[in-house]
């Protein structure tokens, strides 16, 4: 019996965790990528599995499942990963309140935190800023990957272990369901058939699929840096977020503080609004910290940074974290494309063609179960 065939366009992560989920339940899976390596937003993100900054309920259980088939993915392919933990840190009494609020509804919101004293948090992490610092608000569930390592190397393990073909430089630039096959052709004039097709195309979903996305989406540029590494007798440890953050993830909405916070950062700082700043750090295998983010959306992104951005990035950071090396080894941006309300979008915009598309930065946390849970239903 043949076994199905899929085709998988794009080996960014959504591509990669379909094509390990579905060629381990013995699927005979193709990855088309159109550029040499994937150069999307899979290789320009913090590399954070995120389930603390979920919304609460279904995305969060499904981040924590992603969590478990990170671990389980990385094991097998000899990838590195920490379970770090994450610390949103306050240094201020709004910020406090807010986490306060937050960890007393834990329970009901069936999300794992609990508050921290300041000796707390510095007792996990020697790079929270001890000036001003109240205390600060632990997670258990969150891992750290080298995200451009894990793009790198799990096709050439999916190859091995799973016999998933790749064809990269490969740009797919039709896709026409037939009565019961796809018929895809690519850039090398080749025509291509599959049973099933999964379109995990990025930010360029916009191009390919626009009414995939079933309302009017946004693209969203983020400015990122990372640090030179650091010594070797320092470490980070747990991920840190400041209280910018609880402004920028819903699931702090819960929280009655939340606007007096927000309210104070539009008047003191009406800047960090304009750019969408708001700061986390983690630090990889390598020692680097990657420093983040900005958000700025549609008709006002241009290919070109801003410095002032980065230097309130850096400005900010170095309010609530100290490391002992801030020199800048990199400074990139990265794109996604942003829905109004989802956090993921799964359509079918053609009979047996389906489109993942991550639509915030919540790709990385989100993929694994996402894809599993897809493969799973279809075994
Ligand atoms: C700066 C930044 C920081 C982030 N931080 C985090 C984080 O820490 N944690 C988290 O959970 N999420 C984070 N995210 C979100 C996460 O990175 C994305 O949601 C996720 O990487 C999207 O993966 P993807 O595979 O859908 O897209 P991509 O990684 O963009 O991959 C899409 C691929 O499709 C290919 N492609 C497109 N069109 C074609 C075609 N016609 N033919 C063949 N190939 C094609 C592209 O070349 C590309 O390689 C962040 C995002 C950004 C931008």
């Amino acid at each position: 019996m043949s076994k199905k065939r899929v085709a998988v366009l794009g080996a960014g992560i959504f591509g990669l965790a379909n094509a390990w989920a579905a060629s381990k339940r013995g699927f005979e899976v193709t990855v088309f990528e159109k550029d040499p390596f994937a150069i999307g937003a899979s290789v320009r993100n913090f590399g954070m599995i995120w389930p603390i900054g979920q919304r609460v309920g279904e995305t969060y259980r499904l981040a924590l499942e992603s969590r478990r088939l990170w671990l389980d993915l990385c094991r097998e392919a000899g990838i590195w990963i920490r379970e770090c933990g994450s610390i949103h840190l306050a240094h201020r009494d709004d910020e406090f309140a807010v986490l306060e609020e937050f960890c007393g509804q834990s329970e009901e919101l069936a999300v794992d935190c609990k508050l921290l004293s300041r000796q707390e948090v510095v007792a996990k992490s020697p790079a929270a800023n001890l000036g001003g610092l109240l205390g600060g608000m632990w997670s258990p569930n969150e891992c750290c990957v080298n995200p451009r390592k894990v793009i790198a190397s799990l096709p050439s393990w999916l190859e091995r272990t799973y016999g998933v073909r790749f064809h990269f430089g490969t740009s797919i630039q039709s896709i026409q369901s037939e009565s019961d096959t796809v018929e895809l052709r690519s850039s090398s004039h080749l025509k291509h058939s599959f049973d099933q097709v999964i379109v995990c195309a990025g930010a360029d979903i916009e191009r390919l699929f626009p009414e995939a996305m079933n309302a009017p989406a946004k693209a969203c540029k983020l400015q990122m840096l990372k640090t030179v590494p650091q010594p070797k007798t320092f470490s980070v440890g747990p991920h840190l977020a400041g209280g910018l953050t609880l402004r920028h993830y819903r699931n702090f909405e819960c929280c009655p503080s939340l606007p007096a916070l927000q309210n104070r950062i539009s008047q003191e700082t009406p800047e960090l609004d304009a750019y969408g700043v708001h700061v986390m750090i983690a630090q990889n295998d390598d020692g680097e910290v990657v420093l983040g983010d900005s958000h700025e959306y549609g008709a006002s992104i241009t290919p070109f940074d801003k410095t002032y951005v980065d230097e309130l990035i850096l400005r900010e950071l170095r309010k609530i974290v100290q490391l002992p090396d801030w020199s800048i080894r990199e400074r990139w941006h990265g794109v996604y494309v942003k829905h109004p309300d989802q956090p993921v979008v799964l359509s079918e915009p053609q009979p047996s063609v389906c489109v993942f598309a991550a639509t915030g930065g919540t790709g990385m946390t989100l993929s694994m179960a996402l894809a599993d849970q897809f493969w799973r239903e279809r075994a």
